[in-house]
């Protein structure tokens, strides 16, 4: 009887412990995810005076925020000054056409013609732009650098104005669910990193958490292939999941931010950062982006490799998602006395003469992703290609070499190399997105909307999860940088269109 009433008492103790430790709080708006999209619209909304609580998952502050180089706009102060001319007009029907229309024209539009009023905003509020470039040599002007190397500079000034300016961000507080009554969102369910919850009552919800990238089982679900994911952990496609739950419908799940080729299982920040900084294969990734020789597992080649990473996604997508590229020794010459001609986005600069290539290369050997040997034959036993479908492609390579011309894939000649002098080196890579893109169907307020186009009140969808901004494949090589500008863009605006519809 005393051992019965004690474990009842136990179990009332420990559920008033646990009750006492839960908490509720109050705000105008609560943002879902303090990355890119997330930390613009709590800074846009503290800076309008409204009441914001943002949340984030994981410890530190940023997302894939924190790798962005560079964002998009059109007629920016920067453009102008640098007499780059792209027109609202002109970038719109461009990206229409390329989308073959499968996405949201009015979004779209809208903004396009907000993009340089987010330039303007953020290096007023404390975000260096230091200049204007491109992606690729075929894209546009249009990807405007941040202030040292990477968005991290945008992530830290406006989470500190937001904390100045009396903002409260919490840290290892993912959102669970949101509450949803009589057609309004009027808040979520949290949770704290001792596993409390925290209830937060607001007029307003974003939604921010970058969509889906690092859950395998929707990867299975949505993608055509097993991408996997470059930059940031904790993407885990929250906010989608829990907008769907409440019957938002979702759109063009299955596109993501194609990165083309990545040396293979070797971690982000190895690969992906300043040359000369901790990305130390990072001139070997800009290796396996130059546009020679790429081949499938079996040792057939692909594409023509001088599209963009895009379209060379899309064809190895076809082949499983994997591949290397292959070249001999005097390609190898090359790249240490020439230079790697085209270099890497703005990290490896284009004629950067990789001196040190063979220790570089002989460390990911050691690593498993890079392979050496005197015959095609020995490569192929090191790589797993199949040796006759390995010699057959070199053969015709070289064949296209000598006759300057690429009869099979139509390749710009200048970007033929011969495949015939040993000994011969492959980099083995494997498709990464930067982020998914699919999500949420919004209006042009960023209001996520049901199958019927109703829009779902108090709730708001933005960055990687708010769909509809890319239709079949990204866009960086016409619109270098408009997944971030997407995700600032929209922060600033959900924000507007909160502060002229909550009542106060
Ligand atoms: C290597 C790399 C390079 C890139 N380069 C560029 C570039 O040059 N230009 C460009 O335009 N774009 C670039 N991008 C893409 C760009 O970073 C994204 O488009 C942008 O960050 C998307 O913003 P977001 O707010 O939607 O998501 P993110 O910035 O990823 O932020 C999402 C945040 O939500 C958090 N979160 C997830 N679930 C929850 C939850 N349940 N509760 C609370 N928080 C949650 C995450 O931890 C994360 O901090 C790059 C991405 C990578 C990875």
């Amino acid at each position: 009887m005393n051992r019965i009433l004690l474990s009842v008492l136990l179990c009332l103790g420990m559920s008033v412990f646990s009750f006492a430790a839960d908490k509720t709080m109050n705000t105008d708006v609560v943002v879902v995810g303090a990355g890119a999209g997330g930390t613009s619209a709590a800074f846009a909304a503290v800076d309008a005076g409204l009441k914001v609580i943002l949340l984030e998952k994981m410890p530190a502050l940023g997302g894939s925020g924190n790798y962005m180089e560079g964002t998009f706009a059109v007629q920016s102060k920067p453009q102008i000054e640098d007499n780059i001319i792209i027109t609202v007009e002109e970038q719109f029907k461009k990206t229409m056409e390329f989308h073959h229309w499968r996405i949201n024209a009015k979004a779209l539009n809208r903004w396009l013609k907000e993009s340089s009023n987010t330039i303007d905003w953020i290096m007023a509020n404390g975000v260096g732009i230091t200049g204007v470039k491109k992606t690729s040599p075929t894209s546009p002007r249009g990807w405007h650098m941040f202030e040292g190397g990477h968005g991290s500079s945008l992530i830290k000034a406006f989470s500190e104005r937001i904390r100045a300016k009396g903002g409260v961000i919490l840290t290892e507080t993912p959102a669970k669910e949101l509450i949803f009554k009589n057609g309004r969102v009027t808040g979520v369910i949290a949770e704290d990193a001792d596993g409390n919850k925290i209830t937060v009552s607001a007029k307003a919800v974003i939604i921010a958490t970058g969509g889906f990238p690092c859950n395998e089982e929707m990867i299975k679900k949505y993608l055509n292939a097993p991408y996997k994911f470059a930059g940031a952990e904790g993407r885990m496609g929250d906010g989608i999941q829990m907008m769907e739950k409440i019957g938002v419908e979702l759109q063009n799940m299955h596109v993501v931010m194609q990165a083309g080729l990545w040396l293979y299982d070797v971690p982000t920040d190895i690969q992906f950062g300043q040359d000369g900084g901790k990305a130390k294969f990072v001139r070997l990734l800009g290796v396996l982006n130059h546009p020679y020789l790429l081949v499938s597992p079996r040792g057939e080649r692909v594409v023509d490799e001088t599209q963009p990473l895009e379209f060379i996604s899309n064809a190895f997508e076809n082949v499983g998602g994997q591949g290397f590229i292959v070249f001999d020794d005097d390609t190898r010459k090359e790249f240490v006395e020439v230079g790697l001609i085209r270099g890497y986005f703005g990290m490896v600069q284009r004629m950067t003469k990789f001196t040190d290539f063979d220790k570089v290369f002989a460390e990911g050997e050691k690593t498993g992703f890079a392979f050496k040997a005197n015959s095609l034959n020995d490569l192929a036993k090191k790589t797993g290609m199949d040796a006759a479908v390995l010699n057959t492609t070199a053969a015709t390579m070289n064949k296209l070499y000598e006759q300057r011309y690429d009869d099979q894939f139509y390749k710009d000649p200048t970007w033929l190399r011969p495949v015939k002098r040993s000994p011969f080196y492959a980099l083995k890579g494997s498709l990464r997105m930067y982020s998914t893109t699919g999500g949420a169907k919004i209006n042009e307020f960023f209001q996520p909307m049901t199958a019927d186009d109703v829009v779902i009140q108090g709730l708001y969808a933005i960055g990687q999860d708010a769909g509809g901004l890319y239709g079949d494949s990204y866009d960086m090589n016409i619109g270098p940088g408009t997944a971030s500008s997407w995700a600032i863009t929209g922060g600033r605006l959900a924000v507007e269109h909160i502060k002229s519809t909550i009542k106060k």
